[in-house]
């Protein structure tokens, strides 16, 4: 018998290793033992008989556990320094970054976690970041801060609390800074009375401000979204408006039990389990996601970094303790590491406990399943093992073993209970039973992650959208940072004209209708494919290849309506009525369909086709908008704005009126007719951007949010150029509150981009007079 991979190159991936292992069980026909064995647990069992496959897998765990993330005082104390080089040349951005990867690298026990702690605080404090720098300061003390240094950390401490306007917590800051001059050995007289006089200076000036002050600026209210108290424990996270129905063709799917209104939200949820992406290490909370500018570490290892010290010790209990110093190992497997995690975050006390309500085949919920128990949800999500093929059964289920064996090698998973931390109890046996059962588990999970896997992303114009002067539309960037298993959102089923909008606060997920749903109805939300923004062939075959089934949304039913919706933006202009003719080679494009003949007449009146002289315009309006950006970029925006605007009078002789030519030149004529200060010919031009935008993406859509944005700024240059005009001031306050309605069901009120719209709106209506 040949053992695995004898003559192959070593793999450098995962993935290599797995398809060399797949090509051997092919040749030695296992694959086909593979998709006879009856169930999960079953299948794992029989991956483990592949002869030489288990040492495989040990050679893998070690190959990759070489840690590379151990802590270092040496290193730490260097960072410091280069720090401090930094903070004295007043670059506090600088000495931001070296302090925090000294913190990262300081070991848990030892001076140097404290002292970097406290010079960050320092360079926190000067950036305004009071917040932060006020945990820095709790975080020095409690790694036992030099005594002889402790009462620079109460003054500063003392002073982030008047930034703050919190007096009473100032004062008493000031007075321990003046104690903690006691802990200083060898302090003369002289020299103590200096530092206690420069401290209470402090303190008066602080009570002198608290009495001038007498309003601070407030929060934006409401800025953290709605929770729910839990009241349908099939539907975790929803409003109790919602509920789950259940039918033998389409099975689980949501509706609302009450009318719901637009922007109402219909689940605030957390995940059960969820991966935050390698690359954002640097950036978001190893835990919560939340975006942190001063992270504390894992006390452990420099890759896990927290916003604070909850997050760490909620991670560590959760899963992190089985995770430490493996990541590289458990990133490389792909969805598989969420698979781990839910297993985790379960904890093997609990899966245990649990074992006998599984069906043993399938490993799905029993009747008998404890209800209320919320890893039922997960349990109980879809997958499609049938349709499979076995080669890649074969290798989720090798990823599965490979996990297990990880759990069982290198962490304390199967003895140290569940996640409350209690000791398992010594009745329930790890034995190889217990060892294909979770692996089992994580076969299943796996391939239902495949299709009920979200992505939590933010949300942001693109950087080069925002900066590039050829972008018609501001193009919104969505920025995954991590994966996600929401059990209760879902069960919502897919629609490309969803009732639904997701937005996230950190972790949690906000849902928020953007239709009205009647009594009864059902709520759909979006799994990618949108019929705004995609072609009806490449939805249909992304759903069908992700989640297995046909669309049957009215806009995928239809494919001469899809080409109705998308031909527009690409069609000829009627001389007869002014409406689309469709463009035959957009056309071929949009459809597959052989009956669209060439030369089509005109889609609403069916009277005219398109002229030669129709085609010329393409060319010329095309060259002379070349020409505009040309001179644009050479800042001649006179000529450019010339060019522009003999492109607009060809395109819109001959092109339809929402053609996305149209749009491109307006866009591009707006954006310098504000660089030459001509604000409301500006204004003019992306009035009518807004109505080709709404036609497009829709009324509500964030691309409209963003056009309205651009044209606040352009009513506010108004203003400031000619002086207030109430008409103008009002035009500015309408646009504005649409903007935030269409901000808030994107993005949510916590959403900068929200709050500057929020802001913009006060000053107005302190311009507008006052009977307004
Ligand atoms: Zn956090
Ligand atoms: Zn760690
Ligand atoms: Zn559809
Ligand atoms: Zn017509």
């Amino acid at each position: 018998m040949s053992s695995v991979n004898e003559n192959a190159s070593p793999a450098q991936t995962w993935p290599e290793l797995l398809d060399q292992l797949a090509a051997k069980a092919k040749r030695e026909g296992t694959l086909k033992a593979l998709s006879s064995a009856e169930g999960f647990t079953e299948k794992v069992r029989r991956v483990q008989e592949i002869n030489g496959l288990r040492r495989k897998l040990v050679s893998w765990i070690s190959q990759c556990s070489e840690s590379a993330y151990g802590k270092s005082g040496g290193t730490a104390s260097r960072l410091r320094d280069e720090g401090n080089l930094k903070f004295k040349r007043n670059d506090n951005l600088g000495s931001l970054k070296f302090y925090t990867e000294s913190v990262i690298c300081a070991p848990a026990l030892g001076p140097e976690l404290s002292l970097a702690f406290g010079n960050r605080s320092a360079a926190l404090y000067h950036l305004g970041r009071y917040q932060d720098c006020l945990q820095d300061i709790e975080l020095a003390l409690k790694h036992r801060y030099p005594k002889n240094l402790e009462f620079k950390l109460h003054q500063r401490r003392g002073q982030c609390f008047v930034k703050l306007g919190e007096f009473d917590p100032a004062k008493a800051a000031f007075d321990l800074a003046i104690q903690a001059l006691d802990l200083i050995p060898k302090l003369t007289p002289e020299k103590r009375d200096s530092l206690s006089r420069d401290i209470q200076a402090l303190s008066v000036e602080s009570v002198s401000i608290s009495k001038s002050q007498t309003s601070l600026p407030e929060a934006w209210p409401g800025s953290i979204p709605p929770t729910f108290e839990p009241t349908n424990p099939d539907l975790p996270g929803a409003t109790s408006s919602l509920s789950v129905k259940r039918d033998p063709e389409k099975g689980r799917f949501v509706v609302a039990d009450e009318e719901v209104a637009v922007g109402q939200v219909l689940f605030s949820e957390l995940p059960y389990a969820s991966i935050l992406l390698l690359d954002q290490y640097s950036t978001h909370c190893h835990h919560c996601y939340k975006r942190f500018y001063a992270p504390i570490p894992c006390l452990k290892c420099t890759q896990a970094r927290y916003c604070s010290e909850d997050c760490r010790t909620d991670s560590w209990d959760q899963y992190h303790q089985h995770e430490c110093a493996h990541l590289d190992l458990l990133h490389s497997v792909g969805i598989a590491h969420l698979a781990l995690r839910t297993v985790e975050v379960t904890g093997y006390n609990n899966l245990i406990n649990l074992k006998p309500f599984f069906n043993q085949i399938t490993l799905s919920s029993t009747s008998l399943f404890p209800s209320g128990e919320p890893y039922r949800n997960v349990v109980d999500l879809v997958e499609h093992s049938r349709t499979m093929p076995p080669d890649e059964i074969f290798q989720y289920a090798t990823t599965a073993l490979l996990l297990t064996m990880y759990l069982s090698q290198r962490t304390s998973f199967f003895s140290s209970g569940s996640m409350s931390g209690l000791k398992l109890d010594p009745s329930l046996d790890v034995n190889e039973d217990s060892l294909d059962f979770i692996g089992g588990l994580m076969l299943k999970h796996m391939l239902q992650l495949v299709c009920n896997a979200s992505a939590i992303y933010e949300v942001g114009p693109t950087k080069e959208a925002s900066e590039d002067l050829n972008n018609a539309v501001s193009e919104t960037e969505q920025r995954r940072i991590a994966t996600a298993i929401y059990p209760g959102a879902s069960m919502m089923n897919h629609s490309c004209d969803p009732t639904v909008i997701n937005s996230f606060f950190n972790n949690r997920l906000i849902v928020r209708a953007i239709m009205p749903v009647a009594k009864g109805g059902e709520i759909f939300n979006c799994y990618g494919p949108h019929f705004r923004r995609h072609l009806r062939q490449e939805r249909l075959t992304d759903l069908q290849s992700q989640y297995n089934f046909t669309c049957r949304c009215s806009h995928c039913a239809d494919p001469k309506a899809d080409f109705r919706l998308h031909g527009r933006f690409a069609a000829f202009k009627c001389s007869n009525c002014d409406g689309p003719i469709p463009d035959i080679l957009k056309e071929a494009e949009l459809t597959n369909q052989e009956d669209w003949h060439a030369n089509q007449p005109c889609m609403d009146c069916g009277q005219a086709r398109r002229s030669s002289q129709q085609i010329g315009d393409v060319f010329l309006g095309l060259d002379l908008f070349n020409k505009g950006q040309e001179m644009a970029a050479r800042q001649d925006f006179s000529g450019a704005i010339h060019s522009f605007q003999k492109s607009l009078e060809v395109r819109e002789r001959s092109l339809y009126k929402n053609h996305k030519d149209i749009l491109e030149t307006l866009d591009s004529l707006a954006k310098c007719q504000a660089m030459m200060g001509n604000f409301s010919q500006s204004a003019e031009s992306l009035r009518k951007c807004i109505s080709i935008v709404e036609n497009r993406y829709g009324a509500v859509s964030i691309e409209v949010g963003h056009e309205l944005v651009k044209f606040s700024d352009i009513l506010e240059g108004q203003i400031a150029d000619n002086g207030l005009n109430p008409k103008t001031a009002e035009a500015l306050e309408a646009i504005l509150k649409r903007a935030s309605e269409i901000l808030l069901l994107h993005y949510g009120n916590w959403h900068h981009e929200f709050q500057e719209v929020q802001e913009k709106l006060k000053q107005v209506s302190i311009l507008l007079p006052p009977n307004k």
